[in-house]
């Protein structure tokens, strides 16, 4: 801070003290201080003058504190004023003199009994416009200030008045004016908020009635779809015998023991035959599609292996007649583990789907194959007829719903195949999809998780192997071996497969080849290891590797190592009776302490 003295003046009578506050004034106007506070201080000065003036002469000096660094955001100029008198006052000096500390930023009285000295400032703010040279202009400014007589410094001071009455009256125009606009601003957002609510409410009132609507027509619609049922399952009862009645006239009347036709008689019965045939085809379907949907369709879980199912299908389908130029290839299910389901009722499903798609493939090739992966078995019935366009792939799985095309009018059909076959699947807890592209074909998958059915049956479950070697040919024979003497096998090529396999459906026991793609044995035996529960499945390595790499300490919870140079497939039920760990018992506790064949672990 560089203190500038301005200007310093002697105060001896009242004609000194007006021309003492006129330089105040004019000084706190040069600085830059606004009317208002020019008077403030004006008024400080003149009357902390006039009180000392009681006391003797007085001795007062303005100056102006300037910061050094101007520009420094803090720092801040004072207007300062220090009025001293030679001589002690008293108190109620004191307390009259104090009531001008409220016109300034800061006061302070020092009083001795040879002196008394009141100093007060005020803040200039924007000092960075004030240099010194200004200063020096003012301080010349200041010096030439003649002394006024009371009634002009009178004038002045009504002027100034006037002048600080119209500020305030235009500060109060102004207040009310923003606040008149607030109060604009607020009854907007008033009405904004109430329109807004109001259209939430009615949002919220229809969205409320639309459920209700939901609810209403949903539970109609059930009502519907039992009523529907029920009709099917009471009428097609009913329609069946007397059907049954009518192919059965029929037949008689052909009988060689009655008495013979003419040949128009032949003839009409052939149709009435026909007819009756078919009609008995209809009823028989909406039967089963009303038994289906009833849920009183039970299906008898058995372990199916799906070989015998594909001959059946390849023997009985050749009978249907196909369009020339159509090939139906059915693919050995090889590699496909045996799963636990209802096999008339899969037979059913696939009779269905391959019937469709030789009805519906003109030339081509109409292939029914199957496929294993992570526990699900799928099976393919796939064609290169027809197709079907894709808004209407969703609906050929509704009840009567075919498809119109020029084909259509050549093959019989009721509309009921498909969605039946898809209740069935359901009823085995598996799942029907359709992918088409018309005039390329269309494949159908049936897709059934190994074990959706287990359990289900009164009988105790089987033991499941789980077979994991990279061989297929191994596998094959192994899982054939192990079936044939009770087990239920599961098969998996590498060590992820393996691990998903364990994770969704843990094994009884573990036949674990170590050179495995993916992750090897090892891999696999320490994901195991780090289970608590996993850990305690029976682990028989089954490995080619010579004894140094299968060292205890590397396949610490394996219960049994076979080699599989030197093992037959006829030890395999053995080992694996030997080391599975019976379900109804619940598992062995880790590192199985029942060795077997193991040539490694002694
Ligand atoms: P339908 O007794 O008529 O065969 P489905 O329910 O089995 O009854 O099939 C419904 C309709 O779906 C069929 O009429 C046909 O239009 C269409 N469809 C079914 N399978 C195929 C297919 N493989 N290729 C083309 N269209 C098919």
């Amino acid at each position: 801070m560089t203190v500038y003295r301005v200007h310093r003046t002697q105060v001896s009578s009242e004609q000194d003290v007006f021309q003492a506050r006129r330089q105040a004034r004019q000084l706190a106007d040069a600085v830059g201080l606004e009317n208002q506070d020019q008077i403030r201080i004006a008024a400080a000065v003149s009357e902390v003058g006039r009180r000392l003036l009681a006391f003797g002469r007085v001795s007062v000096a303005f100056e102006v504190d300037l910061p050094d660094d101007a520009s420094a955001a803090r720092q801040h100029a004072l207007l300062r004023f220090q009025a001293e008198v030679a001589a002690e006052t008293d108190d109620e000096f004191a307390a009259g003199v104090a009531l001008t500390r409220n016109l300034m930023d800061t006061w302070e009285i020092t009083r001795s009994p040879a002196r008394t000295e009141v100093t007060m400032s005020r803040r200039i703010p924007q000092p960075a416009r004030l240099t010194e040279a200004d200063l020096s202009a003012i301080q010349a400014d200041i010096a030439g200030t003649a002394a006024g007589t009371p009634l002009q410094e009178l004038a002045e001071h009504n002027r100034q008045l006037l002048a600080t009455l119209g500020e305030v009256q235009a500060h109060r125009d102004e207040l009310l004016r923003l606040n008149e606009e607030l109060a604009d601003t607020n009854r907007g957002v008033m009405a904004l908020y109430s329109e807004l609510s109001e259209e939430l409410e009615a949002t919220n009132r229809g969205v409320v009635a639309l459920y209700a609507e939901l609810d209403q027509r949903t539970s109609e619609l059930r009502a519907a779809s039992e009523a529907k049922t029920r009709f099917l399952a009471n009428v097609t009862h009913e329609l069946r015998s007397p059907v049954t009645s009518i192919t059965g006239l029929a037949r008689l009347l052909r009988d060689p023991a009655s008495d013979p036709l003419t040949e128009n008689q032949a003839h009409q019965l052939a149709l009435l035959e026909d007819s009756g045939r078919n009609l008995l085809t209809l009823v028989n379907e909406l039967l089963d599609l009303a038994k289906a949907e009833s849920g009183r369709l039970q299906p008898s879980p058995e372990d199916v292996d799906l070989k015998p199912i594909f001959d059946t299908l390849r023997g009985t389908l050749r009978a249907v007649p196909t369009a020339e130029g159509t090939d139906l290839v059915v693919q050995e299910p090889t590699g496909v583990p045996a799963l636990r389901t209802d096999p008339i009722m899969l037979a059913q499903v696939l009779r269905n789907l391959l019937t469709n798609a030789l009805k519906f493939t003109p030339s081509g090739e109409v292939r029914l194959s199957a496929a294993y992966e992570n526990d699900v078995v799928s099976l393919t019935v796939e064609d290169t007829g027809i197709g079907i366009p894709p808004e209407e792939q969703g609906r050929v799985f509704e009840e009567f719903y075919q498809v119109r095309h020029a084909l259509q009018a050549k093959v019989t059909g009721t509309g009921l195949g498909l969605p039946y076959a898809r209740r069935l699947v359901e009823v085995l807890g598996g799942t029907l999809d359709l992918e088409s592209e018309i005039g390329r074909g269309s494949r159908f998958t049936v897709r059934l998780p190994v074990g959706a059915l287990t359990g289900e049956s009164g009988e105790p479950a089987q033991t499941l192997v789980l077979l994991v070697d990279d061989d297929e040919a191994f596998r094959t024979a192994a899982g054939h071996v192990l079936r044939s003497c009770g087990f239920a096998v599961r098969e998996a090529a590498d060590g992820r497969t393996a691990l998903a396999s364990i994770a969704a459906h843990p094994p009884d026991l573990l036949l674990l080849d170590l050179r495995l793609a993916e992750l090897d044995g090892f891999a696999v035996l320490s994901a195991l290891d780090a289970d608590d529960v996993l850990r305690r499945i029976p682990v028989v390595v089954v490995t080619a590797y010579p004894h140094d790499v299968t060292e205890p300490s590397r396949l610490r919870h394996t219960t049994a190592v076979l080699d599989k140079t030197a093992t037959t497939l006829d030890d395999l039920c053995g080992v694996a009776r030997l080391a599975a760990a019976p379900r109804s018992a619940g598992h062995r506790g880790p590192n199985g302490d029942r060795k077997t064949e193991g040539n490694g672990g002694s």
